[in-house]
């Protein structure tokens, strides 16, 4: 058993569990539920109020898309039902050019398959409900982690209101503490520890577009909403861009992606001109429905967004990371928490099977999600440019014409890349090596037609002048 703190101010007695979760945020809630069904001890603990009380806290979004991979995950846990009651179905992206014209491109031919907008803070709330009723799994908030001893394992926690310090020790440590994770910077002061971070150029920041008054305002005069809720809304700008999800009770999240620096860049704009001018000219459209957007824009901080690599994910079978706190990728799939639900999975799998090896565990739960987890930051990184630049030109939209033509010609055999990411749960490095692989089939079949026509075409000339 672990002792308290000797230099806290008021320490609270320690205690033990058998996984103690540091983080009780997507990743880490679920991990408790998933190890709280199998009756493992768990203790959970976040440096946050509990998002069963109150009003939700400040994230780092107010609503994210969840897809097959999260889906997944969410129904061995009992919540996929609960979840998608709760979110807005989302088939297609609809994009907004200049004129304030839209079109919607579904993600899929006929519509099929959709992501799901849910607001962050209902989901962390429905998994907290279902970890709490578990009975091997103890929540504890407004603890923030401090420090973590590798070898007992151990984690400190500090009382956010009043500074009481406690330890709690555990077979295994696992860091869900997200993207600037304060257990995998102490890992990151031991040696052989690889570790690389790569900021965005661009930051973002929110907008909400509040729901319409009466259903006469409101898209189509159904609901609430203001536009279309079931797509993904799209306003590509080059360099730049905004997207815009609905909420189930009649909002739309916007978030604009600008870049942080340069000539329409978040720090080119100083006062409300400037600002109302930005927005006008490249959301034209929307500007109308947010009434207060320069009083939001104001009030709103910018977020970073960062990419972080890192090796290992586990100290000695004892402490490991998981979630953002693992592998931090940019949006722009919408799968950072569709991935950390995946670790989950694979996480849980692994210890179960280990038969108390829980260094071979995490070995095993490494190899399973290691490369994909790159691989994903590294798609991730890709898209925002495909998004911001490429959804309204006409090649784009070609190339995906073939992509759902051909996947139409040949289901098994050909799956768009953003469908095999979005809708399957194929590993992400072998979704993105298929893709590429598809593509090259493609062309170098073109490349045979056109050959093979070039040649009859020489010898019907020959014929012809022999002749
Ligand atoms: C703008 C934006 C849009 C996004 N959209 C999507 C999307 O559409 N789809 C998608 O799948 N993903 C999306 N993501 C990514 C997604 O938000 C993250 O991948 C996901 O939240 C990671 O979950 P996590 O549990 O690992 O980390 P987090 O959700 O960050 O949770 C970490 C938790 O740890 C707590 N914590 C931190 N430090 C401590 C400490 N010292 N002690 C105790 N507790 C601590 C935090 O308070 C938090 O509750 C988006 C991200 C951003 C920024």
């Amino acid at each position: 058993m672990s002792s308290a703190d000797a230099t806290s101010p008021a320490s609270a007695p320690a205690t033990r569990a058998s996984v103690l979760i540091v983080g009780a945020g997507l990743t880490g809630s679920l991990l408790a539920c998933l190890l709280g069904e199998a009756g493992w001890e768990v203790e959970l603990v976040e440096r946050r109020a509990d998002p069963r009380v109150g009003p939700p806290q400040a994230g780092r979004s107010i609503n994210l898309a969840i897809s097959a991979r999260g889906l997944q995950a969410l129904r061995r846990a009992g919540l996929e039902a609960a979840v998608l009651a709760q979110a807005v179905r989302m088939p297609g992206r609809i994009i907004h050019d200049r004129a304030g014209r839209t079109q919607f491109q579904p993600y899929s031919a006929g519509q099929r398959h959709a992501i799901n907008s849910i607001n962050r803070g209902v989901l962390n709330r429905l998994l907290a409900e279902r970890a709490a009723a578990c009975p091997s799994v103890r929540l504890a908030f407004d603890e923030r982690c401090v420090a973590v001893d590798m070898n007992r394992p151990s984690a400190s926690f500090r009382h956010e209101a009043t500074g009481a310090m406690r330890e709690v020790s555990a077979d295994l440590v696992v860091a869900t503490d997200g993207a600037y994770s304060v257990i995998r910077d102490s890992m990151q002061k031991r040696e052989q520890f690889e570790y690389s971070q790569e900021w965005l150029h661009a930051g973002y920041k929110e907008l909400t577009m509040a729901p319409a008054e009466d259903a006469n305002d409101a898209w189509e005069n159904e609901g609430r909403w203001r536009m279309d809720p079931n797509g993904l809304h799209i306003w590509p700008r080059g360099e730049s861009m905004m997207i815009a999800l609905a909420n189930a009770e009649g909002s739309f999240t916007c978030t604009l992606f600008w870049p942080h620096e340069g000539l329409h860049s978040f720090n080119s704009l100083a006062g409300d001109a400037s600002i109302r001018a930005r927005l006008e000219r490249d959301y034209p459209d929307v500007l109308a429905l947010i009434p207060d957007a320069v009083e939001q824009y104001r009030a709103n901080h910018v977020g970073h967004m960062v990419t972080v690599k890192c090796s290992p994910w586990h100290v000695n079978g004892k402490v490991a990371l998981l979630g953002d706190a693992a592998h931090a990728i940019v949006p722009f799939f919408g799968q950072g928490a569709n991935c950390g639900f995946e670790d989950c999975e694979a996480l849980a799998d692994s210890l179960f099977e280990c038969g108390g090896d829980w260094h071979a565990a995490l070995d095993r739960y490494q190899e399973l999600r290691k490369r994909h987890a790159d691989a994903i930051a590294d798609l991730a990184r890709q898209n925002f440019h495909e998004m911001s630049h490429h959804t309204a030109t006409l090649r784009y939209k070609l190339r995906k014409q073939v992509d759902h033509l051909m996947h139409r010609l040949m289901p098994r055999v050909w799956i768009p890349l953003y469908e095999m990411i979005s809708f399957t749960t194929i590993p992400y490095d072998d979704a993105r090596e298929r893709a590429a692989r598809q593509w090259r089939w493609l062309w170098f079949g073109a490349g045979v037609v056109v050959g093979l026509v070039g040649l009859g075409a020489a010898a019907a000339y020959l014929v012809a002048r022999k002749g």
